[in-house]
């Protein structure tokens, strides 16, 4: 039998030599009686550092594709314009507090000038427009943000706190995908409606939250204007730069002066547009805020939908394919810090793989890189805001004190900047506040359950119903699941997948209306 040669840099003895070993070279040859050699491959391991563990080098994105303005305006009527409140606020990066631009504070006057110049273009042409007009300006809008995508990533990361790498790769792609696909629809809706003429309504107010910037005034602008509608946008106060930035992309893609307006500032913004001669609020954000609009709107004939809060439960079944489940239950809580309204924040695990899971999940865990956005192998960084990192250590101690167990890896938190480290609860009641509130933050509270009854009484017990997430191998049991979750929103083998033709909303206190696919266009249509 052929003996088998040596293998690389395996050392093979060749016989002794006066009490020394002598070795063959890598050649072949034997090497001189008495001297040790080793093989070229052998050299290289020994002079190669031993890796102590899988750390990566910094790897930032440059922060000079973007170019910020030191002061904002207003965006009225095509063009930036001072306040007439005199106002301004600075807006910062979360991850370092380092002041980024001066922002616009608008008042009463300024959403009321905001809404004139809306008004003007919805009567002055907009909507008469042939719709296949109206779409390739929608198309122009999706083009140029793929184009410039880089710099919106940059943008988004460095004023919202979010990893480049989720800015990149989520957030972008999803805008531009929302413009695109509204653009298709904007000369079809007489086929989306058959038979029902479908017209624009006029006004829309529209108020987003901080926690996808860009993305929500997406999910905001395109299917307003893709029915004929003209809008005023209210940016978050704390994450106003891209859709400052966005003003740049509305005026390359030459759409008409006032049919988009960006008036920036705070919850008091929000309320003068709520306020405002608008036909239609279309509201994203806090529960508690969207009933205060419901109110305010209540009588007056304005159209209204609302995006609000989610507790989702995401529910594992003991016939999962386990890893990929650990992979969900972590894409379901720590993306984005946990700033997502349909964060599977509750995870239903069943009892008889409880200690599996946990284990492997806070395992996991101990790999999440926490740490600068701009940094491209960030996995979680920083929380949005002051206020923000509040609420959520204000819950997390809540938390403690009702009696749950808490774990977190060790990692080094920045210095500077607003930081949270991934966290879970274990031995969590459904009494709990953590169990109950939305905490918006890197936060998981882990129940238990024995059977698919249990885990759909546990799951549908919250005042939300905006999201949920199924893992187990039977499609059988994920229909059953499914008819039974009161939730918009249903994920099954996989959590935190968006799509534009896919429609997204909540049940009970997390809101009505729907946006994306087509039933994002009715909120925006006025039928015969
Ligand atoms: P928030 O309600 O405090 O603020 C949302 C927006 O409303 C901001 O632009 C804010 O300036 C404005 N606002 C505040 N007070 C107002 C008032 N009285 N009148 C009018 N506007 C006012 O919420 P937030 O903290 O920015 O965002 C987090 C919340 O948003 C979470 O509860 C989250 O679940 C929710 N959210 C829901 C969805 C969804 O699609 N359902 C998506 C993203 C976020």
């Amino acid at each position: 039998m052929p003996s088998a040669g040596p293998r690389p840099g395996q050392r093979r003895r060749a016989g002794s030599h006066g009490g020394a070993v002598r070795y063959r070279r890598s050649d072949g040859a034997a090497a001189a009686p008495g001297r040790f050699l080793v093989t070229d491959i052998e050299r290289r391991q020994v002079s190669a550092p031993v890796p102590a563990g899988w750390d990566y080098a910094p790897a930032p994105e440059a922060r000079d594709v973007v170019t910020i303005e030191e002061r904002y305006g207003l965006f009225v009527g095509g063009e930036f314009v001072e306040p007439r409140s005199g106002d301004w606020y600075t807006t910062i990066s979360p991850a370092s507090e380092e002041p980024l631009a001066e922002v616009a504070q608008a008042g009463e006057d300024d959403v009321g000038v905001a809404v004139a110049a809306a008004r003007e273009a919805f009567e002055n042409g907009w909507p008469a427009l042939p719709p296949s007009e109206r779409a390739k300006y929608l198309f122009r809008i999706a083009r140029i943000l793929q184009e410039r995508s880089r710099e919106f990533a940059v943008l988004e990361s460095l004023n919202g706190g979010k990893p480049i790498k989720e800015s990149r790769d989520v957030d972008l792609p999803l805008a531009a995908a929302h413009f695109f696909y509204y653009a298709g629809w904007a000369d079809k809706l007489e086929y989306a409606f058959p038979n029902r003429r479908p017209r624009p309504i006029g006004v829309a107010g529209q108020i987003i939250p901080w926690n996808f910037p860009l993305l929500m005034l997406a999910w905001k602008i395109a299917p307003a204007l893709a029915c004929g509608n003209t809008v005023v946008l209210k940016p978050a106060e704390t994450t106003p730069l891209t859709a400052l930035l966005f003003c740049d992309v509305l005026r390359q893609a030459e759409l008409p002066p006032g049919v988009v307006n960006i008036v920036t500032g705070d919850g008091r913004t929000g309320a003068a547009l709520v306020e405002a001669d608008v036909d239609k609020i279309a509201f994203t954000g806090s529960t508690e805020v969207g009933k205060a609009i419901q109110r305010r709107v209540a009588g007056s004939g304005k159209r209204l939908t609302l995006e609000l809060g989610g507790k989702a439960a995401n529910v594992i079944f003991d016939d999962c394919a386990l890893d990929q489940a650990v992979e969900g239950i972590v894409n379901g809580i720590y993306f984005n810090q946990g700033h997502v309204c349909c964060a599977g924040s509750r995870l239903l695990v069943q009892e008889s793989i409880y200690e599996d899971v946990v284990a492997k999940l806070k395992r996991r865990m101990g790999t999440l890189r926490v740490g600068d956005p701009l940094d491209k192998n960030t996995d979680v960084g920083a929380i949005n805001s002051r206020a923000q990192l509040d609420r959520i250590r204000e819950l997390v101690r809540a938390g403690e004190e009702e009696g749950a167990e808490v774990y977190q890896p060790p990692c080094r938190l920045p210095e500077r900047g607003y930081w949270f480290a991934p966290t879970v609860f274990t031995n969590v009641a459904q009494s709990y506040r953590i169990a109950q509130e939305e905490i918006f933050g890197p936060v998981l509270s882990v129940l238990t359950f024995r059977t698919p009854d249990e885990a759909v009484e546990k799951a549908n017990n919250t005042p939300y119903g905006l999201s949920a997430g199924i893992w187990t191998e039977k499609g059988s049991r994920i229909l059953w699941m499914a008819e039974r979750l009161r939730a918009g929103v249903i994920w099954a083998n996989t959590y935190n997948r968006f799509d534009p033709a896919s429609p997204f909303g909540g049940y009970k206190e997390s809101g009505f209306g729907r946006e994306g696919g087509r039933h994002g266009l009715e909120p925006y249509l006025e039928f015969e």
